[in-house]
């Protein structure tokens, strides 16, 4: 086995991918795989960050853990990107790749936003989910909004969520009747690919009273005055305003040439971009899927298989089929699950199943899988 793979990013996509190529080829897998956080953090774990209730430490996994047979895990900041000699450079090193896959996924842009940086709060990176834990408890009575800034966004059920996630919190502690909540989406429903989960949301909002603002975005906010501008010209009063920020893709891809209008595109059947050997996987890429982990997951999944079998010469790979099941946070410990396929068949599928304790521990057993799928021998 001597094709040299050199992964960029180890989120859910470049993980799963490592993993994947780990157990089709073993020790001699010869994979390098590339990131400069010290660990992987899951996206809803920021949920147990902003409430205070797990660490970092308890929830980010070591990326020093990695012990898959023939992954080498580099500890470093990719710096630039030439797709056409498949040459990447870090702040450490050089590597030149066979097949190189970019697994980079979105960065925010906090500063676009009028207003934002000043007098908002996210709970989308770790920084700003630790930010948040210690504002909340002081956040007693007023108006919160929580506010889409623009698309695309990951994971579209977050902000309903964390709106569903605060009202518990914020009742727990005696203060839920002094608060008015409102989440504001670009959408007419909550989760537009699952008509069964968003009449469950807001079947959920209309109960808990708390307001969906429908088919707006945040456009920017007014710290002095505690107002947030609306697209259509209208305003609301906040305040406490959590923002969904602006999402990008690193600076490193932007100057690689590897976007157009804003994220790479990729071949919709085995996410091969424009540029020979060169793939890639997730949040960083325009395919036609929401921007979530079990995207970019499933995304890995089909470049493994594609690869795999155009290296021995055998099998037929399946297509990317834009499938993954999307755990939703109702708050009470009950989690929903919706099971989307965007691409096997001739319209979107994404049926839904109701909130439940039994929901809940299936999502803890999908983190516990992963960890040690991605991590372990
Ligand atoms: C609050 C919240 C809740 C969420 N809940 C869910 C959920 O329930 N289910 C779900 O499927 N998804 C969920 N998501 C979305 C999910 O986290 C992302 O869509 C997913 O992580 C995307 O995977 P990825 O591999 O494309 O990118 P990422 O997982 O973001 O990985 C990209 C990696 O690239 C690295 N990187 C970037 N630039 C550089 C550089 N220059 N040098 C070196 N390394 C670099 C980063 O450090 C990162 O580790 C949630 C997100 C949020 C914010």
């Amino acid at each position: 086995m001597s094709t040299k793979f050199v992964i960029l990013g180890a989120g859910f996509g470049g993980l799963e991918l490592s993993a994947r190529l780990s157990a089709a080829f073993g020790a001699d897998a010869n994979v390098t795989l590339i990131d400069k956080n010290e660990g992987f953090v899951f996206g809803f774990s920021k949920f147990e960050l902003m409430f205070g209730r797990q660490t970092l430490e308890q929830v980010r996994s070591s990326y020093r853990e990695i012990a898959k047979p023939g992954v080498t895990f580099r500890p470093e900041s990719i710096t630039s990107i030439d797709p056409v000699s498949r040459r990447v450079v870090t702040n450490k090193s050089t590597y030149d790749a066979d097949v190189l896959v970019v697994a980079l996924g979105a960065e925010y842009d906090m500063d676009v936003t009028p207003g934002f940086k000043e007098g908002g709060y996210e709970f989308y990176s770790v920084d700003g989910a630790i930010r948040l834990r210690d504002v909340l408890p002081n956040f007693t009575k007023g108006s919160l909004i929580i506010g889409v800034l623009g698309e695309p966004f990951k994971c579209p059920p977050a902000p309903c969520e964390a709106a569903m996630l605060l009202d518990e919190w914020f009742t727990e502690r005696g203060v839920r009747k002094d608060i008015q909540m409102s989440v504001v989406s670009p959408w007419g429903i909550p989760v537009p690919a699952s008509p069964s989960a968003s009449k469950a949301i807001l079947e959920r909002f209309a109960e808990r009273d708390i307001t969906f603002v429908r088919d707006q975005v945040v456009t920017g906010i007014d710290p002095a005055k505690k107002v947030a501008q609306l697209r259509d010209g209208s305003t609301m009063p906040y305040d406490l305003f959590l923002g969904i920020p602006i999402h990008r893709v690193p600076a490193v891809v932007q100057a690689s040439g590897l976007a157009v209008n804003g994220w790479i595109p990729v071949n919709k059947s085995n996410l091969a971009t424009q540029f020979p050997d060169v793939y890639a996987v997730g949040d960083v890429t325009s395919a036609p899927v929401p921007k979530a982990g079990v995207f970019a997951e499933s995304a890995a999944r089909a470049v493994g298989e594609h690869l795999v079998a155009t290296i021995r010469g055998e099998g037929t790979p399946t297509p990317y089929d834009g499938a993954g099941s999307c755990y939703i946070e109702f708050g009470e410990h009950r989690v929903g699950r919706v099971d989307a396929d965007f691409l096997t068949g001739p319209s979107v599928t994404a049926p839904f199943t109701d909130p439940s304790l039994e929901g809940a521990a299936q999502k803890n057993e999908f983190g516990a899988f992963r960890r040690q799928w991605w991590f372990k021998a």
